[in-house]
C-alpha cells in the first residue's frame, strides 16, 4: 500500500517535536541501520531545504539513515537539478511529501538585498534570480518577511515546473508543504500546501 502523504507529515512533525522538547531518540543512526538500507532506499519524505550549516533537516526532524531524501542548495531554490532530484524521490522511491524548508536569515536571500555585492557569475545568477522573485512578491524591505515568502515561493515554483508533480497532487499522492525554520526558537513553522491547480486564485 502506498504510504498517505498525510500520515508521513505526522510523523515529520512529532519528529521535529521530539527534537523541540529535547528528547530526539536519534532513530536510524546506528551502522546496522545503514546495513539495513545498503540495498534500497526507501525514505518516507523528501526535502528541499537550504545548504545552510545550522538547518541539519535529518537533526530537525529526528530521523536517521535511509528516512529522509534531502536535497539541499544555497538559499533554498527549485533549480533544475533540486526538481529532477524530486521527481526522482516521488517516482522512483514512491515518497509521499515532500517539505520545502526555507529558514530565518538565509544568506542568499540577504544577498538579495544587497545589490552592490561583488558575486562570481554562478552567485551572481542565483543571488539575481531572488532578488526578482522578491522584488515581484514586494518583499523588499524585511530579510525575515522575505525569507517565509521565498519558503512559499520556492514550493510553488517546484510544483509549477512539473508535470510530474503537479499530477501527483491533483491526484491526492503527493503534498507539498511549505515550511520555514526560525534559528533562534529552533521551530519550524508550517506555512501551508500547495494546492494542485496552477489556475487557483488561493494558491495557499
Ligand atoms: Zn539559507
Amino acid at each position: 500500500m502506498n504510504p498517505i502523504p498525510i500520515e508521513v507529515l505526522k510523523e515529520l512533525r512529532s519528529g521535529h517535536e521530539r527534537f523541540l522538547s529535547g528528547f530526539s531518540r536519534h532513530p536510524h543512526s546506528s551502522r546496522e541501520r545503514m546495513l539495513e538500507v545498503e540495498g534500497a532506499q526507501h525514505p518516507i519524505a523528501a526535502v528541499l531545504g537550504c545548504a545552510d550549516s545550522r538547518v541539519p533537516v535529518e537533526l530537525l526532524f529526528d530521523t536517521g539513515f535511509g528516512d529522509l531524501f534531502v536535497v539541499r542548495n544555497a538559499g533554498t531554490m527549485s533549480t533544475t537539478a533540486a526538481i529532477a532530484s524530486l521527481e526522482y524521490a516521488v517516482a522512483h522511491l514512491a515518497v509521499p511529501a515532500i517539505v520545502v524548508l526555507g529558514h530565518q536569515r538565509c544568506g542568499a536571500v540577504e544577498a538579495a538585498f544587497h545589490p552592490e555585492l561583488q558575486l562570481t557569475p554562478s552567485l551572481a545568477q542565483v543571488v539575481g534570480q531572488l532578488r526578482m522573485e522578491l522584488f515581484g512578491l514586494g518583499a523588499a524591505e524585511d530579510l525575515e518577511e522575505a525569507c517565509r515568502l521565498h519558503a512559499l515561493n520556492a514550493a510553488r515554483n517546484l510544483v509549477d515546473s512539473s508535470v510530474l508533480l503537479t499530477d501527483r497532487l491533483r491526484e491526492g499522492r503527493l503534498q507539498v508543504e511549505a515550511a520555514y525554520y526560525n534559528l533562534h526558537t529552533t521551530r519550524i513553522d508550517w506555512l501551508g500546501s500547495v494546492l494542485p491547480n496552477r489556475f487557483s486564485k488561493d494558491l495557499w
